[in-house]
């Protein structure tokens, strides 16, 4: 049995896009909600930490460590977690310090984590190995979570995502009504929601295509750590799945203002949004992969009889960091 614990809200809800599909002329769109699977405003994070701080509590950790941008979501979530489990909290955060803490940095305040801050972004992976031997040394018993929770353990988080999707789709009444799910689409940075979704494909027979649009990373890179992470994390579940990197499906058309860049895309998917739907997306993940989606619809990506069911992430509470707020409108 794998360790796991069960603090998200599950199964999170599926709802129809109608209005955003009309005003796109576009598939028939869906929304899968894991911006609201709880702990400290939801998103992807917590169905990985469910495996991730089950793993450290096993091992006998005390303390958990993780790295990100300083508005990062997976941060914040990971603060939430250890706060929540009793754990200690260190973060290494890289970027531009703001004068005042605010949207994820201040959560991260809030639940008591430990910031360390690494301003130029080459250094990131030396800091954040000389902090967890530095705790180590000191007796905290640390976990490394890694960056974005994107380790085999982690992605195991979205392998049983799948499985919920599954069993979703039996019973919901549109999709029952009129055929099948064509399309995944969410966007893919470290990799791991990624590879779990790929493995749950495997595992629990999802028939539609899987496509991450991604945030920061190539789309060479993409296939090659996806696949490999999706082969070992299937080892955790007994036996292996060697996966290719050629049966992953990576976009990286819309990466290239580079990460937490916000753009006229990422401006107008975020509007779309929030104007035909009342859904707000975040302005460096959902926002992108919304946009790459939209793009695609537009270019006659999808046929208009199918189905797309976009896999909210979540990511919310950057949009009040001022960096991001200041440039929305
Ligand atoms: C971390 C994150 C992602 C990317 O997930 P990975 O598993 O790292 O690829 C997408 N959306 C949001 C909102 C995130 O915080």
């Amino acid at each position: 049995m794998i360790p796991r614990l069960h603090f998200a809200h599950l199964p999170t809800p599926i709802e129809e896009l109608p209005r955003l599909s009309e005003a796109l002329g576009g598939p028939r769109l869906l929304v899968k909600r894991d911006d609201q699977t709880g702990l400290a405003f939801g998103g992807n994070k917590t169905r990985k930490l469910e495996f991730l701080v089950a793993e450290a509590m096993e091992q006998g950790a005390r303390t958990l460590i993780s790295g990100g941008a300083i508005q990062s979501n997976h941060c914040r979530q990971t603060a939430a977690a250890a706060a929540r489990f009793g754990f200690e909290c260190i973060l290494v955060l890289t970027g531009e310090m703001p004068p005042k803490p605010s949207a994820n940095l201040l959560l991260d305040e809030l639940f008591g984590a430990k910031i360390v801050h690494v301003p130029d972004r080459k250094d990131r992976d030396r800091i954040l190995r000389e902090t967890f031997e530095r705790a180590a040394a000191e007796g905290k018993k640390p976990y490394l979570v890694p960056y974005g929770g994107s380790s085999p353990t982690g992605a195991l988080g979205y392998a049983f995502a799948m499985e919920e999707l599954m069993k979703q789709i039996k019973d919901f009444r549109s999709l029952r009504d009129f055929g099948s799910l064509d399309y995944i689409v969410f966007g893919t940075s470290s990799g791991g929601t990624h590879a779990g979704l790929v493995l749950g494909q495997r595992l629990f027979g999802f028939k539609g295509r899987v496509l991450g649009i991604s945030i920061d990373e190539s789309e060479e890179w993409l296939k090659s750590h996806v696949s490999r992470l999706a082969s070992e994390a299937s080892e955790k579940l007994g036996e292996r799945i060697e996966f290719t990197p050629a049966e992953v499906l990576a976009n990286a058309d819309y990466c290239g203002a580079g990460y937490g860049v916000l753009t006229d895309a990422e401006r107008e998917a975020v509007k779309l949004f929030a104007k035909y739907e009342g859904l707000l997306l975040d302005p460096v993940y959902t926002g992108r992969a919304a946009a790459g989606m939209i793009d695609l619809i537009r270019k006659g990506y999808f046929r208009k009889g199918e189905t797309v069911l976009f896999w909210h992430t979540g990511g919310q509470p950057a949009l009040f960091a001022e960096k991001y707020a200041n440039k929305m409108i």
